[in-house]
């Protein structure tokens, strides 16, 4: 088994490249996916948020508020760290259970947004990082996935930069080209890894 992360900024491309991976028969495993299945109701992990939050931070049909749990983590780092401290194991049981589940032959993609912003290269044994402009970034989460300008710009600002992301690459896909170009670069890629 080959483990890679795969990172990106928001708007990069990541997941297009994950789903091009997962064609070719990855397993991918979706790190922010889990990250909400961990707090679906009925979960210990949501007890645990609600036991260090309050009730106040679930809707009244028994999910997670997430902009209400927003607005007090992303004021107060130590409230965040509390967060992590719960979400952040409980995701790795999960992603470890998964992985194990895979075949010894597979490729197996650790789709993980912030990889870089949470130091979390070392777990993998190689990194691939798509890149992109901040102005292509921009130009998709408004113009493709109808966010507003500032809304896209504050996300951005809130993730590594790209300099940081590059820094940790072992490879890097060029998505600042037109979509066709993704193949080719992800393809050699996977041919590169799956050995
Ligand atoms: P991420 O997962 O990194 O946030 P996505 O893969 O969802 O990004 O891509 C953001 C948007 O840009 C999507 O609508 C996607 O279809 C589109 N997109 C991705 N790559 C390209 C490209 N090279 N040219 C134009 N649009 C692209």
């Amino acid at each position: 088994m080959t483990r890679a992360g795969l990172t990106g900024g928001i708007g990069s491309g990541k997941s297009t490249v994950s789903a091009l991976l997962s064609s070719y028969g990855a397993v991918i495993i979706d790190s922010d996916r889990i990250a909400r299945e961990v707090v679906e109701p009925g979960t210990k992990g949501l007890a645990a948020v609600v036991a260090e939050f309050g009730t106040g931070i679930l809707l009244p049909d028994g999910t997670l508020d997430r902009p209400a749990l927003g607005s007090i983590v992303f004021a107060d780092p130590d409230r965040l760290r509390a967060l992590n401290s719960i979400v952040h194991p409980l995701v790795r049981d999960r992603s470890a259970h998964l992985e194990a589940a895979a075949g010894p032959d597979t490729l197996v993609i650790h789709d993980v947004p912030l990889l870089a912003e949470n130091g979390l290269a070392p777990l993998y044994d190689s990194v691939i990082v798509v890149d992109a402009s901040p102005e292509n970034q921009l130009d998709r989460l408004v113009r493709l996935r109808g966010m507003s300008e500032d809304e896209a710009r504050a996300r951005m600002a809130a993730q590594a930069s790209r300099e940081d992301r590059l820094a940790i690459a072992d490879f890097v896909i060029d998505n600042d080209g037109p979509r066709d170009a993704l193949e080719p670069q992800v393809r050699k890629i996977w041919e590169a890894l799956r050995g």
